[in-house]
């Protein structure tokens, strides 16, 4: 048999009778059954035997058998315990070159096994996401400061369309200010729901972000300015000076943030989902200043 093989939906199928294989809807189990798409994204990826990947969620393998040719070392981690004999004894029992651990991805030190596996240098994730968890794997990512060159990821379409927005579109928010504070965004491919077994109700798409060495715009303080966008973002239909107010992150007085705003030049009855990255930037440094 040529490998990888399990993109073809005839050996996924087998597999999954072989195992009597149930699928877990609270998991995000969609699985790829397409041999294009799996191409597509290992080719974007540009992934070399250099690479040290990550990817999470592997499901039956499908996509770790991909990454484990391409790659130097994978490490898939899949929160589904009964997935795993599958994967150890069977699918990916070929490669040598791949671990499989068996925990929930929110609960895993991503740096530590960056630093453990990679030296701590920049390492690759690629992912067909479970859909329930996409925001919170990406800001950990990103937030936690993960040694990474780049995320290659199949999510949901519409928060693919998200993490790529600008201000004065309805699907701007904080996810779209932390993608594009860390990183550039490009849309690689649409993929319908036939690509998948079983079939998602919603269009997905494969999203890459490239890392910024350098984040666009020079923030003094990080953690201020994410608070700054939670805030604005939590209470979309206030104005700023209102939403900064009402934080219960945020500890302001209304004199320092009317200080703040006058400091950047923004209007006083301005909506923060009309800030672009750069003036929550500049409103992060001028309250920075403050104390
Ligand atoms: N990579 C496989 C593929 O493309 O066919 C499966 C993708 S499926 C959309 C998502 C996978 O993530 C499932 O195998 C699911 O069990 C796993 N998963 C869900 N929640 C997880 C979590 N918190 N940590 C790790 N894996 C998780």
């Amino acid at each position: 048999m040529t490998r990888p093989y399990l993109g073809n939906p005839k050996y996924t199928i087998e597999v999954l009778q072989k195992y009597n294989f149930a699928f877990q809807k609270r998991f995000g189990q969609n699985f790829l059954i397409d041999t294009h798409v799996l191409e597509k994204i290992i080719e974007a990826s540009q992934i070399t035997k250099d690479d040290f990947v990550l990817e999470i969620g592997p499901g039956i393998g499908t996509m770790t058998q991909y990454l484990a040719e391409a790659a130097r070392e994978v490490v898939a981690v899949e929160i589904d315990k009964t997935l795993i004999p599958i994967l150890e004894n069977d699918t990916l029992k070929d490669w040598d070159n791949v671990t499989v651990i068996n925990e929930d991805i929110l609960k895993v030190d991503i740096a530590a096994l960056a630093q453990e596996k990679n030296g701590g240098k920049p390492i690759k994730v690629v992912a067909n996401l479970p859909y329930y968890i996409t925001t919170p794997i990406i800001m950990g990512l990103f937030e936690n400061h993960v040694p990474i060159s780049s995320i290659t990821i199949m999510v949901q379409k519409e928060v693919a369309d998200r993490m790529q927005v600008g201000p004065g579109t309805k699907d701007y928010g904080a996810l779209s200010l932390a993608v594009q504070y860390y990183a550039k965004p490009q849309i690689i491919a649409n993929v319908p729901p036939n690509c998948f077994m079983p079939r998602p109700k919603v269009g997905s798409a494969v999203i890459q972000l490239v890392r910024y060495e350098e984040p666009p715009v020079q923030v003094e303080n990080e953690k201020l300015m994410f608070r700054l966008i939670r805030a604005s973002f939590n209470q979309r239909r206030k104005t700023l000076v209102n939403g900064l107010k009402n934080s219960q992150e945020l500890d302001f007085s209304k004199e320092e943030i009317e200080k703040a705003m006058a400091e950047t030049g923004i209007p006083v009855n301005v909506r923060g989902e009309a800030l672009t990255l750069k003036e929550f930037a500049d409103l992060a440094n001028a309250f920075h200043k403050l104390r």
